[in-house]
């Protein structure tokens, strides 16, 4: 009887380990040694202009060329998608895509969604991620291996560590750091079991971060902060590699602001309202940022769904904060509690004209030759969700001012520089692995097409976006 049990168990767990392989191939779209995609419109992620009817030639999860349809020579065993109508972009490289979604509580928690955001984000064209704050560690490295295997379906993963947040944190699902000792140890901890960044949260002292940075970057490893107990200024000085969500959190500007202590949210908004972007103060951080090399990585999205609704296209578009697509996929307590979120948002147009002015900082960091990234942050008040959040941000984006072909560059090739891997993705160039995204329409032209995701390869392996969005439908919030 024992036996009979045991055995019984094992064919059990054998099933379900082998269950991925099935299931995977009804996401599959096209997979072959050999893909031509013909006729179609080129935006290469680089910034040059897009190129009409273009053949690509994907060999072996490889880009292995790109040219003109009529020069082309189409290899005979090449399995051949003719995407007349159709752009092909890179894959974008999401900077600050959490694994995780904000649960609702007092105090606040957050679990991580490893069902559902591995697939949305794969599904809307998001290649590659850095996760930017980890509130599972275990399971966001365990779900990085089961893709990287193909047991499971999502992007490219760069772990980021547990938070590294000092003493006041609003949720208990970050540790409290008790010094720039702990701050080494954790930063060893977790890079040692393949953590690759760290992320400094909103209390961390000076002490703790020059820690961090210093054990981090014996490593050769990354560290980015949402700071607010640290201005941009003194972080830029300490090493800091990347600034996430740009000048809405820098506290710098506050008046009489204390060391190590992170001033009331209201104080830092009044500060960057009376904030002049042209003044020696607000362009001396930029070019501070700028010489010690720190990137700003750009969440516009999280602050958009802050505000209210507003207008047909621009910042608060009702089609962005009440998306159909986006609320199908959440479960029904997430999306009632969504929409009481919006419910309570005033509409306070001052609100906006500060986010018109982080818009305009992140358009005058580039100007001055500072490395801008993308990425959604799917907290806040919960309309944010992986992939669509993503495609949100490039439109924001060009809100902001950046022209399309520049706003995708933001999103794919700048990310892949920031993670040094712009050797091998970020842009469709021959030999880099064959990460793009197919979009019906032309977002050069009409930046909302983005959007209109249909194939979106990895490593050559063209996956079906509306199937992988539908296998998901109700889960978010849930897993
Ligand atoms: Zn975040």
């Amino acid at each position: 009887m024992k036996t009979r049990l045991a055995v019984l168990l094992m064919l059990c767990l054998v099933s379900v380990s082998f269950a991925q392989a099935p299931e995977r191939q009804q996401f599959i779209r096209t997979e072959a040694p050999v893909i031509a995609l013909t006729h179609v419109r080129v935006i290469d992620g680089t910034g040059a202009a897009p190129r009409d009817d273009q053949t690509i030639i994907i060999n072996n999860g490889k880009i292995e060329s790109v040219g003109s349809s009529a020069n082309a020579k189409t290899p005979a065993n090449a399995q051949t998608l003719d995407l007349q109508g159709y752009t092909v972009l890179p894959g974008l490289v999401g900077m600050h895509d959490h694994m995780f979604f904000p649960m609702g509580g007092s105090p606040p928690m957050y679990s991580n969604m490893g069902s559902s955001f591995p697939r949305l984000y794969l599904a809307l064209g998001v290649t590659t991620i850095r996760t930017t704050g980890s509130v599972a560690p275990y399971t966001d490295l365990e779900i990085k291996r089961l893709i990287d295997t193909g047991r499971m379906i999502g992007p490219k993963m760069h772990v980021t560590a547990p938070y590294l947040e000092g003493r006041g944190s609003f949720t208990p699902v970050m540790h409290e750091l008790t010094g720039a000792d702990d701050a080494r140890r954790m930063v060893n901890y977790w890079a040692d079991l393949g953590a690759t960044s760290f992320k400094a949260y909103m209390n961390i002292t000076r002490d703790e971060l020059r820690a961090a940075v210093e054990e981090a970057h014996k490593r050769g490893l990354k560290v980015t902060g949402h700071l607010c107990s640290i201005g941009f200024k003194e972080a830029a000085e300490i090493g800091i590699d990347d600034l996430e969500h740009g000048l809405m959190v820098d506290s710098e500007f506050v008046p009489n602001k204390q060391p190590d202590q992170c001033p009331p949210g209201a104080a830092v908004s009044t500060s960057l309202r009376q904030l002049d972007l042209n003044g020696t103060a607000a362009q001396e951080t930029i070019r501070s940022l700028v010489a010690k090399n720190v990137a700003i990585t750009s969440t516009l999205p999280v602050f958009e769904a802050a505000g209210a609704a507003l207008s047909q296209s621009g910042i608060g578009a009702a089609s962005a904060l009440l998306n159909p697509r986006v609320l199908n996929v959440m479960s029904t307590d997430t999306r009632v509690r969504y929409l009481q979120a919006r419910a309570r948002v005033s509409p306070e147009t001052n609100y906006v004209a500060l986010l018109r002015k982080a818009m305009e900082f992140e358009r005058a960091f580039v100007q001055a030759g500072g490395l801008l990234i993308a990425g959604l942050d799917p907290t806040g008040n919960g309309g944010i969700v992986a992939g669509f959040g993503d495609l949100r941000e490039v439109e924001l984006l060009v809100e902001a001012g950046f022209t399309p072909i520049d706003a995708i560059k933001i999103a794919s090739l700048n990310g892949a520089k920031f993670l040094g891997e712009n050797s091998r993705i970020g842009s469709i160039v021959p030999g880099k692995q064959a990460d793009l995204m197919v979009v019906k329409g032309n977002p050069a032209t009409t930046i909302a097409d983005i959007e209109k995701v249909e194939i979106v390869f990895k490593d050559g392996v063209g996956y079906d976006s509306e199937k992988l969005i539908q296998s998901v439908q109700g889960l978010v919030g849930i897993r």
